[in-house]
């Protein structure tokens, strides 16, 4: 179940446009994808970074996981996302030793992969997703 690679970096904005335009007029990359999540109540934006992605969450709603996250702790990384190739064993493994999970079974993120989250508090402050293609 060992991590293949950092597949994105979650970062919650107040704006999805306005950081948009940084990541393309001051860094230089493109935007290449622009997706609603409605489970997740957020749009979000893909950037790609070599093998890695950078995802700007902006929340749809003041109550939904990003806007509370925005009125907490203010706008920033959100979470880290590493891409397994079997999500279900995964979750199973994490949980036999011990890590807290935020959800016992995948859901659809965004960019059509199975996601799920382990809880902060198991693992050093760091909101952690694991995500893995679908498997059919
Ligand atoms: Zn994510």
């Amino acid at each position: 179940m060992i991590p293949t690679h950092i597949e994105h970096l979650g970062i919650a904005v107040n704006n999805l446009d306005e950081a948009i335009n940084y990541y393309e007029d001051v860094l230089g990359l493109k935007c290449y994808s622009i997706e609603e999540v409605q489970d997740q109540k957020v749009r979000t934006a893909f950037f790609k970074v070599g093998e890695t992605k950078i995802e700007l969450l902006e929340s749809t709603t003041p109550d939904g996981p990003i806007g509370k996250f925005i009125e907490k702790r203010g706008q920033g990384i959100h979470h880290i996302a590493f891409a397994v190739n079997d999500i279900n064993t995964s979750l199973k493994t994490v949980k036999e030793k011990g890590v807290r999970l935020i959800d016992e079974e995948p859901r659809p993120g965004a960019e059509s992969l199975d996601i799920a989250f382990l809880h902060p508090k198991s693992t050093f402050g760091v909101l952690t997703e694991f995500c893995s293609k679908k498997a059919n």
